[in-house]
């Protein structure tokens, strides 16, 4: 670990300074000098991943925002970009796409609500992708209203004793821990009686199912709790503050979705671009007019989504995004779906010849090079996260201060609710 406020790491070596000339140090100056270290300590190309990962945790490069001995240097979230840029430069591997969950969803939140020990335990081996993550939230009769869940955690002892079925779990499969909100007081309103564990995918009474989507794959599953024993000590947050706690999970899932900045003309647009170029480009005549007429309209609203991805994580000034996630997640949602349709036009009839529905279990989500799998995965974008009309929901109310949805169950007990 590196100790910001009591060494001054000079390219090379360490010097002790006083407390007062530390603090002067500029953050970025300080990033920087990080990153050599890591960098001249544990070269990428000839480093093993994992190694390289627990050295860039320990070193406080994993998320620098988070504090010193948990993974970060407790400086501005901004400066994460400086570390990304520089490891991108150099291949050095990447840890988000090894647990994408844990990574952009469960760390934020266990750093946020979780004890000293919590932070111990889990931060490190999630940012190593040692231990992969899945968000236990959705069931059957709770997606977007998630709040109205009915999975049970009953108290017995130093342990809850789990019952229920979760849905749409994305790599439980694959995962060692799960995020999962659970009711614990059923005479309490909806938001107010639930409560936010990790819990061990491998303990017993966890049964994991695969779900087959319209790719071929089994990316998410459906995860049933057969009095499944959580020990008190893997409870994240207060009894009753699940909904509080899920919120971080939350609003982090929305930028994790749609936050990424890619460089200009990257992602699903550059595969549009490609596509044209390769087989669409000097052809003439109206069709080319017409697909050149919608690549720009997309390419130019891919562009103001880009920058404005761009101008909210400036605007972040701390860890925890606000509602204004959302809007990044509505428009790449829906942008993403535009542009592969377009991509499947331009392919012609290559576009409908999908190679195969083969169950598989990827060990990965989200990443494929084959357009025709993205156009189809592509389709879940809205859905995922939140659905679109989630997600105006959340920007008319929260954002712009448009007058709410009626909400009658707010304050009725969640056991005098009707469900179906
Ligand atoms: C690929 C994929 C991966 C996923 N991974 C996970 C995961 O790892 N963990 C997890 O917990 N969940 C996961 N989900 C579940 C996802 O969060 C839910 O599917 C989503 O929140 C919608 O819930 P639902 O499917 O129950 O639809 P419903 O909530 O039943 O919605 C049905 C329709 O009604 C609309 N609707 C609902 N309420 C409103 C409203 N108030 N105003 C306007 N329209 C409304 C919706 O927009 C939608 O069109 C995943 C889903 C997908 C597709």
């Amino acid at each position: 670990m590196y100790h910001r406020r009591t060494e001054r790491l000079v390219v090379g070596e360490t010097m002790t300074t006083t407390a007062a000339a530390t603090r002067s140090v500029d953050d970025r100056q300080l990033v920087t000098e990080v990153v050599d270290r890591l960098l001249a300590d544990h070269p990428p190309a000839s480093t093993p991943a994992r190694d390289f990962l627990g050295a860039q945790f320990d070193l406080g490069l994993a998320w620098v925002h988070f504090p010193e001995g948990h993974g970060g240097l407790g400086v501005g979230p901004k400066l994460q970009e400086v570390v990304n840029a520089r490891l991108r430069a150099v291949k050095a591997p990447f840890s988000g796409p090894r647990n994408p969950i844990g990574y952009g969803m469960g760390a934020p939140t266990v750093v946020t609500h979780g004890s000293e020990d919590q932070k111990r335990r889990y931060l490190r081996p999630l940012f190593t992708g040692e231990e992969v993550w899945c968000q236990l939230f959705s069931e059957p009769g709770a997606g977007s209203d998630v709040a109205s869940l009915a999975t049970r955690a009953v108290r017995d002892g130093d342990e809850w004793v789990v019952n229920g079925q979760k849905v749409w779990t994305t790599v439980a499969h694959l995962s060692r821990w799960g995020m999962l909100v659970a009711r614990t007081d059923p005479e309490a309103p909806k938001h107010r009686g639930l409560t936010y564990f990790v819990v061990d995918m491998h303990g017993p009474g966890v049964e994991v199912r695969p779900l087959r989507q319209m790719t071929g794959e089994a990316e998410f599953n459906e995860v049933y709790f057969t009095d499944a024993r959580i020990p008190d000590t893997e409870r994240l947050g207060g009894v009753g503050e699940g909904w509080h706690v899920s919120l971080t999970t939350l609003m982090n899932e929305r930028v994790s979705i749609g936050g990424g900045v890619m460089p200009r003309g990257g992602g699903a647009i550059g595969e549009a671009l490609r596509l044209w170029d390769e087989r669409h480009k000097g052809l003439g005549g109206p069709t080319e007019a017409v697909l050149k007429d919608r690549l720009v309209d997309l390419w130019v609203k891919a562009e103001a989504a880009r920058l404005t991805n761009i101008r909210a994580s400036e605007n972040r000034k701390v860890g925890t995004p606000g509602p204004e996630g959302s809007v990044g997640k509505l428009a790449s949602a829906e942008l993403n779906k535009r542009i592969y349709e377009l991509c499947i036009e331009l392919m012609g009839l290559d576009g409908i010849l999908y190679g195969s529905y083969e169950m598989i279990r990827p060990t990965h989500t989200g990443f494929t090079t084959d357009i025709r799998k993205s156009f189809l995965r592509a389709r879940a974008n809205s859905i995922e996260g939140g659905t679109s009309e989630v997600m105006r929901n959340i920007l008319g109310e929260r954002v712009l201060g448009l007058p709410g949805e009626p909400r009658v169950d707010k304050d009725v007990p969640w056991s005098k609710v009707p469900r179906n």
